[in-house]
């Protein structure tokens, strides 16, 4: 049996034993000044146990509560949409648009119009950058304006994205990253939410370590929850942010190769940057299987490449499709549904090599 070539695994290499001499600073603090200084300065950052307690906060702080409605992104990984029912909220799903795969602006629009004719107008929007693909950002944010809607933005896999030269995480009320083990930069589980303004950030930190009140002794007056990343994620975050720009190339290296590989194939089709605009941090290379019975076809490769020890993954499954959000309201059509069927995420991890990319577009090809 040949090696296994993981899906997204990212790469670790920190030499603890030097680096454990700074853990008398305070290393969170150090890993937030870094993310601000990736951010030019312009935000506040706090560093989180997880990319979903960092949804969560957001929706905190944007006062979202019992009832209210939150606009989200249908096609996601299950973690955007939790926090929105921790909080008793209701998830109102929209669907995709087919050049970015993220949400749609037109539903967006349409139904924000639709549910405050129905008597409720959406509290806050949670919208995402796909597999590190920037949403249609300028469109989204003016509908948040136009509207005056919190927008909350879930860059959880687009660290190092790029819309319009400016970075993915700074364009919304408030962004999210993670650094789960499978993101391009990981602290072995973490993440980070990303304020506007320091005091933001402070309340923030209030709820993230169980909203302690000023006094001297422990006097609580409302609900906290204990979401502070710890120091040693902080220090391997530390390194990891350095070395974040070689993740990149690397993974648009990983891309740039399966688009190659695969030129002569019409019915493979890519995930692509639409215009100049957009710059994807290429997390996963996606593709889609324009072929007919496609679920059928895409279940065989699958087991093949099982076989061959290579870990592919379908596209995340809407959540307006899945039967714990069922009973929830949905607007959209079916790209996003379409966009599940015949969609494949390839192996695009940072410890990949050449081989292995070889071996996987053999693969592939074989079957096809
Ligand atoms: C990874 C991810 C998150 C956050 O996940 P955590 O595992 O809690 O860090 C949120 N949204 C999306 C789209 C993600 O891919």
């Amino acid at each position: 049996m040949q090696h296994k070539i993981p899906l997204s695994e990212s790469l670790i290499d920190i030499d603890l034993k030097t680096s454990f001499s700074s853990i008398d600073i305070d290393v969170v603090a150090e890993f937030e000044k870094s993310l601000e200084s990736f951010y030019e300065d312009q935000k506040s950052v706090l560093a989180v146990n997880s990319g979903t307690s960092a949804i969560h906060l957001a929706l905190i702080l944007s006062g979202v509560e019992k009832g209210d409605e939150v606009l989200c992104q249908s096609l996601t990984y299950v973690a955007t949409i939790n926090p929105i029912i921790y909080q008793n909220a209701n998830p109102i799903f929209i669907d995709s648009e087919n050049d970015t795969w993220n949400m749609c602006p037109i539903q967006l629009e349409y139904a924000i119009i639709d549910r405050i004719l129905k008597g409720k107008k959406p509290k806050a929007i949670v919208f995402v950058h796909l597999y590190g693909m920037p949403a249609k950002i300028d469109e989204i944010v003016a509908i948040s304006r136009k509207y005056n809607i919190i927008l909350i933005e879930d860059a959880a896999e687009a660290l190092g994205a790029v819309y319009k030269g400016k970075k993915c995480g700074a364009f919304g009320d408030f962004g999210i990253l993670s650094f789960n083990n499978n993101k391009i930069v990981s602290t072995l589980g973490g993440g980070a939410l990303i304020c506007n303004t320091r005091s933001r950030k402070r309340k923030s930190f209030f709820y993230a370590t169980r909203a302690k009140e000023k006094e001297r002794h422990y006097e609580h007056k409302l609900i906290g929850y204990n979401y502070r990343m710890n120091s040693l994620g902080a220090l391997i975050g530390i390194t990891q942010l350095k070395k974040l720009d070689a993740y990149l190339k690397k993974r648009r290296a990983i891309n740039g190769f399966y688009k190659e590989s695969f030129n002569n194939f019409s019915e493979v089709l890519f995930l692509k940057e639409p215009s100049v605009d957009f710059v994807s941090n290429h997390w996963l290379s996606c593709v889609l299987l324009d072929l007919k019975e496609v679920t059928v076809i895409k279940c065989k490769l699958m087991d093949v490449l099982k076989e061959n020890n290579i870990e592919v993954r379908f596209l995340w499954k809407p959540m307006h499709l899945q039967p714990i959000f069922k009973e929830y309201p949905y607007y959209g059509g079916k790209v996003a549904e379409n966009l599940f069927q015949k969609g494949l995420c390839l192996p695009s991890g940072s410890t990949i090599i050449k081989n292995d990319l070889n071996r996987i577009s053999e693969c592939i090809k074989k079957f096809l």
